[in-house]
C-alpha cells in the first residue's frame, strides 16, 4: 500500500470527499484543484464595488443530506451550518399578501406535514384530498419502483395520481424546481419521486433546512484545507490536470502544464463536460469513448443568484425565507442576515434570491430582474418601501447543474466505469441523487470505495466518519 499514490482531480465537494476517504484508509493522496479555493461550485465571488465576499448563489442543505453531513462532521465544519430543529417551510403569496407555513407535526411520516397542510391557504380542499393519494404512493415506493419510472415525465406520473393543476403549480412544481433545478414538465418521474420519497415524505426530520453561517468559500475552504492537511493529503491549488498517462487502463502519471505527477490511481471529480475533455486528452480507448458519449448527452440547467442590499430592514429582521406562490422569477426569498454570523456590513440587510432552472431569464437585464424583485417585496412588505436598495449583484451560472430529464439516469456512469484504478466521481455520476452537495459527497465516497476496493453502497453511512446529526445533537447549531 505504501507505493500507491492516488491523484484526485478536482477540489469540489466530490474531490475533497474522495481525497479524505482515501487518505483515511492510509493511501498517499494528492488533490489537484484548478482554482485558488476548494469547494468547486459552492463558492463565493468578490463584489466588484464593495469588496464584500458573496455566495455565487444561495445554497441550502437539508438534514437528509446524510453523507454531506458526515463530511461536515469529518472536516469539523459544524460551525458553518445551522439546521432547523423542526421542518418549517414558509410560503407567501405576493398576490394576496398571505403567509403560511408547512411544518412537521407530531404524526409520523409521511403524515408529519398534514396538520399544517389542512390549514394551508394556497391549495383547495380538492387539491389536498388528491395529494393524500400521491403522498401515500410516494412514501411506499421502493428503490426499484422509483427507478422504473426514469423514462416517464413527472407530470405524467402526477396526472396519473389525479393531481390538480393548482396542486402541481403551487406545490409539486416548486420542490422539483428548487431541488432538481429543472421545470416539472422536463423532469424525470424517477428523480422527482426519489426526492419526495427520501426528502419531503421520508424521515420526519429529513427536510429540516440548513443554512450557511458565512459566505460559501469561508464556510468550506478553510475547514477542508485543514482536514486534508491533517490527513496528510498534498493539496495543490491553482493546478489544472491536462490528462493522464496509463498502461492498459492503469494510470502511471497525471499531466500538468509543465510537469507530471507519478501515480498508481486517479479519481476524476471534475464536471462532466471537463471530464469528457480530460478523458479524450488521455487517449482512453473504447470505454472512454462510450462514457464521453453518455456524459456529453447530459444537458445543464442554469441558475441565477440575485443579491440585493439595503441599509435597514427591507424585510422584517426575523424573516428567514419564504417560497413565493405563483411567481416564475422570484421563486423564493432568503434573508441572508438571518443565517449569517456577521452581516456583510453593520446595518446592511442582504436578501438572496436563487432562480432555479433559469433558462427563460438568462437574457434579462439587471434592471428588469430587480423591478420584479421590488414588485414582490412591495406587495408583501408595503410598510417598508422607504427602505431602498443601494447595492446589488446578479450572478448567472449557465452550467450550474445537470438536468435530470426522463431517461437521464442511464447516462450517468458509475464510479467503476473506466478501469480498476481509475474512478469517476462528481455529482453527475451514478448516485441516485440529483446535482447537489449530497450527490457530490456520495459520488466522492463511491469513487474512493472503488479505488480502495471496498464494497460500499452510498445508502450506508461511511463507517469511519461521524454520523449525520439528529435534531439538537450537541456540537451542531440550531437554526431557530
Ligand atoms: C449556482 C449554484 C447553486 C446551487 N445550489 C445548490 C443548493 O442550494 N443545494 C445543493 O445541494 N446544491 C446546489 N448546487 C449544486 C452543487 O453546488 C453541486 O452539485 C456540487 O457542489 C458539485 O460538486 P462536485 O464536486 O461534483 O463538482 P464541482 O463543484 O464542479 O467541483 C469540480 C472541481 O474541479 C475543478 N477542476 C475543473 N477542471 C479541473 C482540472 N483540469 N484540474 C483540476 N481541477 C479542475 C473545478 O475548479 C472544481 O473546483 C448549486 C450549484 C450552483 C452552480
Amino acid at each position: 500500500m505504501g507505493d500507491e499514490h492516488v491523484v484526485v482531480i478536482g477540489g469540489g465537494i466530490a474531490g475533497v470527499t474522495a481525497a479524505l476517504a482515501c487518505a483515511d484508509a492510509g493511501r498517499n493522496v494528492t488533490l489537484l484543484e484548478a482554482r485558488k479555493v476548494l469547494g468547486g461550485r459552492v463558492s463565493s465571488v468578490t463584489h466588484p464595488r464593495t469588496g464584500w465576499e458573496l455566495d455565487n448563489c444561495q445554497h441550502a442543505c437539508f438534514r437528509v443530506y446524510d453523507r454531506f453531513m458526515q463530511l461536515v462532521g469529518r472536516t469539523k465544519g459544524q460551525d458553518a451550518i445551522k439546521l432547523q430543529a423542526r421542518t418549517v417551510l414558509p410560503f407567501a403569496s405576493p398576490a394576496t399578501g398571505e403567509f403560511a407555513n408547512l411544518a412537521s407535526g407530531r404524526l409520523s411520516p409521511p403524515n408529519h406535514l398534514i396538520g399544517s397542510m389542512l390549514s394551508f391557504p394556497f391549495l383547495s380542499f380538492k387539491d389536498k384530498l388528491a395529494m393524500r393519494k400521491a403522498v401515500k404512493r410516494l412514501a411506499n415506493m421502493k428503490h426499484a419502483d422509483i427507478w422504473a419510472l426514469d423514462g416517464m415525465p413527472f407530470r405524467t406520473w402526477l396526472t396519473e395520481q389525479g393531481q390538480t393543476d393548482q396542486a402541481i403549480n403551487r406545490f409539486w412544481s416548486f420542490f422539483v424546481l428548487a431541488a432538481l433545478n429543472i421545470d416539472l414538465d422536463e423532469a424525470s418521474a424517477a428523480q422527482a419521486c426519489m426526492l419526495f420519497n427520501k426528502g419531503l415524505f421520508g424521515d420526519a426530520d429529513a427536510f429540516d433546512v440548513g443554512a450557511f453561517t458565512s459566505h460559501l468559500s469561508e464556510s468550506f475552504h478553510p475547514a477542508y484545507l485543514e482536514a486534508l492537511d491533517q490527513a496528510g493529503v498534498q493539496v495543490r491549488l491553482n493546478t489544472s490536470a491536462k490528462g493522464i498517462e496509463h498502461e492498459n487502463g492503469a494510470p502511471t502519471s497525471v499531466r500538468l502544464a509543465k510537469e507530471s505527477i507519478a501515480c498508481t490511481d486517479v479519481i476524476f471529480t471534475t464536471p462532466h463536460h471537463i471530464t469528457a475533455r480530460l478523458l479524450k486528452a488521455s487517449n482512453l480507448e473504447e470505454k472512454s469513448a462510450l462514457i464521453e458519449r453518455n456524459i456529453n448527452s447530459m444537458d445543464y440547467r442554469p441558475l441565477i443568484g440575485i443579491h440585493s442590499f439595503y441599509r435597514g430592514n427591507r424585510v422584517p429582521e426575523d424573516f428567514t425565507f419564504a417560497v413565493m406562490i405563483d411567481e416564475p422569477l422570484i421563486q423564493i426569498i432568503f434573508n441572508r442576515n438571518a443565517e449569517l454570523d456577521q452581516p456583510v456590513e453593520e446595518g446592511v440587510q442582504w436578501l438572496s434570491i436563487p432562480v432555479s432552472s433559469a433558462v427563460p431569464f438568462m437574457g434579462m437585464e439587471d434592471d428588469e430582474i430587480l423591478a420584479e424583485l421590488d414588485r414582490v417585496l412591495d406587495a408583501l412588505w408595503p410598510e417598508q418601501t422607504n427602505v431602498k436598495r443601494f447595492e446589488h449583484l446578479i450572478i448567472k451560472t449557465p452550467k450550474a447543474t445537470f438536468a435530470p430529464t426522463p431517461g437521464s439516469a442511464e447516462g450517468r456512469p458509475p464510479a467503476d466505469a473506466i478501469s480498476e484504478r481509475i474512478a469517476l466521481g462528481g455529482c453527475w455520476t451514478k448516485t441516485d441523487w440529483p446535482s447537489t452537495m449530497e450527490g457530490a459527497t456520495r459520488s466522492g465516497l463511491q469513487a474512493a470505495a472503488h479505488i480502495l476496493k471496498r464494497t460500499y453502497s452510498t445508502d450506508d453511512a461511511w463507517p469511519e466518519w461521524p454520523s449525520r446529526p439528529a435534531r439538537r445533537e450537541p456540537g451542531w447549531r440550531v437554526w431557530e
